[in-house]
C-alpha cells in the first residue's frame, strides 16, 4: 500500500484501478467492488448536492419526520433515494436496511436473485446541514444467509457486525473522502473535483494507541454512568489530575466527522448509554451506525465497546436497535472497560452483599 501512495505525485490510483487490484484477494471480490463502486457514484451524488447548499430546493426542509422521530429534510430524502435506486440496479442486492425506512427494503429479481444485503445512513449529521457543517453516510455489506425468504425478512439482516464483508463513510466536508475496508486495514480516497474520481490520498490509515483528544456531548453529563463520569473527570483535571496529561474536547455532533477525526489522528469518541431516556439503549443505531464505524476502527487498530461488550460481538434484536459506543485509540477505549469492570464489580459486590444479608435474615428469622 505504501508503494501505491509514495507514487501519488506521477500516477494516482483510482478507487476502480486499487478494487481491481485487490478484490482477487476477498471472497466476492468482484461483487463487493461492484457495489462499492456504486456507493462511491451515490457519495458524488450527495456530494454535489450538498455543496449546493440552499442554492438548491433538495436541500431545504422537507417538514417529515422519520422512523426516528427526527425531521427530514430533502437532502435526507434524495440521498436515501439515490442510495436505494442505484443498489437496487446493480441486481446483487436482495435487501436494503435505511435509516430512513421503517421497515427493510427488499429487492426482488428473477431467479435466486441478489446475494448481499446492504445497510446505510444515507446523511448521517443531516441536522448540521442548514449550518454548513460536515455530514456523511455510512454504509456495510453482507452476504444474504437466505434462511427467511418469506416475510420476516429483517431477520436476514440481524447477523453481528463480525459478519460485515465491507464498510465504509462518505465524508462531506472541505473536500469529499470516501473511507472503506474490506477486512484487511482501512483505505481513505478523496475526491478530486476536476475528474470526479476518488483518489487513493490515505493508504492503510492507523490510529495511534494513545490520545489526548476526547470526544462526547457533554450536556448530557449529569445523565451518565459512573464509568464515564469518572473517565471524563480525569481528562478535564488534565495535568494536576489521575492520568498526568492534558486533554482537549472535540465535538462536531456529526458521527462521520467526529470518528474521522478519530481516524486521522487518534483520539476516543462517546455516545454512552445515558439516563436521560433509561428505556433507550444508547443513542446510535447498531446496524448502520456502530457496526460499520467499529470495522472500520478495529481495521485500524483501535478499538469499539459498549464499555462492557464488543460492539461487533452484539446480536442485533432488531433492525433500528441503538447502542452506545465507545471507540477510538486502543488503549484509551481499554482504560474506559476497566472504568466499567470496576463499577460493575463494585455494584456485584454491594448486590451481592445485599442479597446474602437478606438469606441471613430469612434464615434467622
Ligand atoms: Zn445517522
Amino acid at each position: 500500500m505504501k508503494s501505491l501512495i509514495s507514487n501519488s505525485a506521477q500516477i494516482k490510483t483510482t478507487l476502480t484501478q486499487y478494487l481491481t487490484l485487490v478484490s482477487g484477494d476477498y471472497l466476492y471480490g468482484e461483487s463487493i467492488t461492484s457495489l462499492l463502486l456504486t456507493i462511491a457514484e451515490c457519495t458524488k451524488k450527495i456530494a454535489a448536492l450538498a455543496s449546493k447548499g440552499n442554492l438548491d430546493t433538495a436541500v431545504g426542509n422537507f417538514g417529515a419526520t422519520n422512523v426516528q422521530g427526527e425531521v427530514q429534510i430533502n437532502l435526507d430524502v434524495v440521498s436515501n433515494e439515490t442510495f436505494i435506486t442505484s443498489l437496487e440496479k446493480t441486481g446483487l442486492v436482495s435487501g436494503l436496511v435505511s435509516e430512513e425506512l421503517d421497515d427493510p427494503y427488499l429487492i426482488k429479481v428473477a431467479g435466486d436473485g441478489g446475494e448481499f444485503l446492504v445497510v446505510f445512513d444515507p446523511l448521517d449529521g443531516s441536522s448540521n446541514v442548514d449550518v454548513n457543517v460536515s455530514v456523511g453516510s455510512i454504509f456495510s455489506i453482507y452476504k444474504d444467509n437466505k434462511d427467511n425468504k418469506d416475510d420476516s425478512a429483517s431477520l436476514n439482516f440481524l447477523q453481528s457486525g463480525n459478519a460485515q464483508l465491507a464498510a465504509g463513510y462518505a465524508l462531506y466536508g472541505p473536500c469529499t473522502m470516501l473511507v472503506i475496508t474490506i477486512g484487511s486495514g482501512v483505505q481513505g480516497f478523496t475526491l478530486d473535483t476536476e475528474t470526479q474520481e476518488f483518489v487513493l490520498s490515505h493508504a492503510d490509515i492507523r490510529i495511534p494507541e494513545t490520545t489526548s483528544d476526547f470526544s462526547i456531548n457533554a450536556s448530557n453529563e449529569r445523565h451518565w454512568e459512573a464509568p464515564i463520569q469518572r473517565y471524563v473527570d480525569g481528562c478535564k483535571a488534565g495535568r494536576t489530575g489521575c492520568r498526568g496529561q492534558d486533554f482537549n474536547m472535540r465535538w462536531v455532533a456529526s458521527m462521520v466527522a467526529d470518528v474521522h477525526r478519530v481516524l486521522m489522528r487518534g483520539g476516543v469518541y462517546l455516545y454512552p448509554h445515558d439516563n436521560k431516556l433509561p428505556a433507550r439503549a444508547g443513542r446510535l443505531r447498531l446496524l448502520y451506525e456502530a457496526n460499520p464505524m467499529s470495522f472500520i476502527v478495529e481495521q485500524a487498530g483501535g478499538k469499539s465497546t459498549t464499555g462492557r461488550k464488543r460492539v461487533l460481538d452484539i446480536k442485533p434484536d432488531e433492525i433500528h436497535q441503538r447502542v452506545p459506543v465507545i471507540m477510538g485509540s486502543r488503549l484509551e477505549v481499554n482504560l474506559i472497560e476497566s472504568y466499567h469492570t470496576e463499577f460493575d464489580a463494585t455494584h456485584a459486590e454491594v448486590k451481592n452483599s445485599s442479597s446474602l444479608d437478606q438469606t441471613q435474615l430469612t434464615q434467622s428469622s
